[in-house]
């Protein structure tokens, strides 16, 4: 709490402080609340796509300015209306939050993992360059193929991997429009696969 607003607090007779004490915390538990409601996904605990967005602009800033790189992978579950149709939607939401939590897990600090909509993820991953991007999409397979949950119910992804061209020949759009076609790409090769576009 701020040192004024604690100074001017015990002036106050104890009741009326303990009160305003309280209010105080549950303002505070609101807000962080509400941050978490309004940037986070509820199912998978992943940035939700509207904050990914905001990251995103500013990543893209930082790499135009100066010669960072940056990277992005699109990821997406393979044949999942299968797997809710033979399993269910419940078990098939637990895959989905198993799947994110290894994304998670897995990340470095600096990088950014989103739901990106139903059974898609979307990872930014900054000072990254592509072939740095695509040694860690052939980790993340290994660790889906090891998983033994998700070995068991037969969960593979498929992925597009891009990088950020220089400033004057990329943009938002197009940056996500490459991953995206090498997603596309990935499915059209039979799936449980990354493909990179540079
Ligand atoms: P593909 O390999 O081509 O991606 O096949 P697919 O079946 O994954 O793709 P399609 O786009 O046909 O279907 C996506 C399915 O993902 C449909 C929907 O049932 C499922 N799905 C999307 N979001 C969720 C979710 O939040 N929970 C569950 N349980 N299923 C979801
Ligand atoms: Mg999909
Ligand atoms: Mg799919």
């Amino acid at each position: 709490m701020d040192k004024k607003i604690e100074k001017k607090l015990s002036a106050l007779d104890p009741r009326f402080r303990k009160k305003i004490e309280e209010l105080f915390e549950s303002m505070s538990e609101s807000v962080s609340m509400l941050y978490e409601v309004a940037t986070h996904d509820e199912k998978t605990g992943l940035y939700n796509n509207k904050f990914f967005e905001t990251l995103l602009d500013m990543e893209i800033e930082k790499a135009k300015r100066g010669q960072q790189k940056l990277s992005l992978i699109i990821i997406d579950i393979d044949l999942f209306k299968d797997v809710n149709d033979k399993y269910g939607h419940i078990k098939a939401d637990d895959l989905l939050k198993k799947l994110a939590d290894l994304i998670r897990k897995h990340i470095r600090k600096s990088d950014i993992a989103a739901r990106f909509g139903g059974e898609e993820f979307i990872v930014l991953l900054p000072e990254t360059d592509l072939e740095k991007a695509k040694t860690f999409s052939l980790k993340l397979r290994r660790l889906i193929h090891a998983d033994k949950i998700l070995k068991k119910y037969k969960i593979t992804v498929s992925g597009g991997v891009t990088q950020f061209r220089s400033k004057d020949k990329d943009n938002k759009k197009k940056f996500k429009e490459r991953a995206d076609k090498a997603l596309y790409q990935a499915k059209h090769k039979g799936r449980d696969i990354f493909v990179a576009l540079e």
